[in-house]
């Protein structure tokens, strides 16, 4: 029923008025919070609050920043169709504390319902930006050299070396206020210098658990801080990832181990020559040699799973398509495994085929 603006008299359109009264009258804007703004010069994070932001990689370029922190203090009643910000920044030497004045003009278009009557606002608006840059907590620890402790990550020959390295930064990096400052790479590793000395022992238990190795961690006194005499500890977080991983197999003191933890100087795991007997071994006092790794696992099928009497007892009797001659061969440890058709990684040693999977 089209009845008559009731601002201008002319045919309404919508909501009782005609469309220039209405998208005059319409407002996607509801609120603008006014901020000064202040950008890290080493990282780019940026600040209109309490805290520091991260920057994400494009907000490198300072006139998006300016646009993302503009739109993050505009209030709307529906997501605008485009959102552009116009600025002149004059030249200026970027270092810290400078301050610049910056008269930002902001424009919002808005998309207001569907097809081919839709209606498009355009709203504008200017503010005069107080813009500062600084130096964010983050960069400032790190330019003060700032540590609590270090956690010092040792054996790069370990396949597993970069994996633990990054799992460092990752856990840091998830953690609330606790940086990683500086790392140094040494003759053998990399020492992780941490804002944290709590935290560090955390990521080295877990450290430990994950790769298996040596965990070792040591305090000393640094210094008496004059001013609060409290005395302040370094703590030191070693851990040395061991020769081989866990699921490796192993050779020592005449036994063929596949490891499934590794802590200290004790390997654990199991006896593939003894049907897989729960063995343990300290592999620092003995020989041993890295027979195979889990890059040597190889799939296959069992075939044949059969019940046989040895010697008065039951045993299992196991064949699988061996992967290499695609011939069908005995399983030399077949404990635990069930059925037929199963899938399951085998590793070949001195022409022996031993199940791998636990
Ligand atoms: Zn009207
Ligand atoms: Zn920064």
């Amino acid at each position: 029923m089209a009845g008559k603006c009731l601002k201008c008299g002319e045919t309404a359109k919508i909501q009782q008025l005609c469309k220039k009264c209405f998208l005059d009258s319409y407002s996607n804007i509801i609120g603008f919070k006014k901020f000064n703004l202040a950008v890290c010069m080493d990282c780019s994070s940026y600040c209109y609050g309490k805290q520091f932001r991260p920057a994400i990689s494009q907000d490198k370029d300072l006139l998006k920043t300016i646009r993302k922190a503009f739109y993050e203090n505009t209030k709307f009643k529906q997501k605008p169709e485009k959102f552009e910000i116009k600025v002149k920044i004059p030249k200026h030497t970027k270092k810290q504390g400078t301050k610049l004045y910056l008269k930002v003009r902001i424009s919002v278009l808005t998309r207001i319902g569907e097809g081919k009557s839709a209606l498009i606002k355009k709203e504008e608006f200017e503010f005069q930006l107080r813009f500062k840059y600084g130096i964010c907590e983050k960069c400032n620890l790190g330019r003060s050299n700032y540590f609590e402790g270090r956690i010092q990550l040792r054996n790069d020959k370990n396949h597993s070396f970069e994996k633990a390295a990054e799992f460092i930064r990752e856990k840091v990096k998830k953690a609330k206020n606790i940086f990683i400052t500086k790392e140094m790479k040494t003759k053998n590793g990399i020492d992780f210098y941490a804002t944290s000395q709590k935290y560090i022992q955390t990521v080295g238990a877990e450290l430990s658990k994950r790769f298996g190795g040596e965990l070792k961690i040591t305090s000393s006194l640094q210094t008496m801080d004059w001013t609060t005499s409290k005395e302040l500890y370094r703590v030191d977080v070693l851990f040395r990832l061991s020769e081989f991983n866990v699921g490796d197999i192993i050779k020592i003191n005449k036994k063929l181990i596949l490891a499934k933890s590794i802590s200290g100087k004790m390997a654990s795991g199991f006896d593939l020559k003894n049907n897989n007997k729960p063995a343990k071994e300290n592999y620092t006092n003995k020989e041993y040699e890295i027979i195979a790794t889990t890059k040597d696992y190889k799939e296959v099928n069992v075939v044949k799973s059969i019940e046989k009497k040895v010697k008065g007892k039951k045993e299992l009797y196991i064949e699988v398509l061996s992967p290499e001659d695609y011939q069908t061969v005995k399983l030399e440890n077949p404990k635990d495994i069930k059925k037929e058709k199963d899938l399951i990684n085998v590793v070949i040693i001195d022409d022996k085929v031993y199940c791998v999977s636990f």
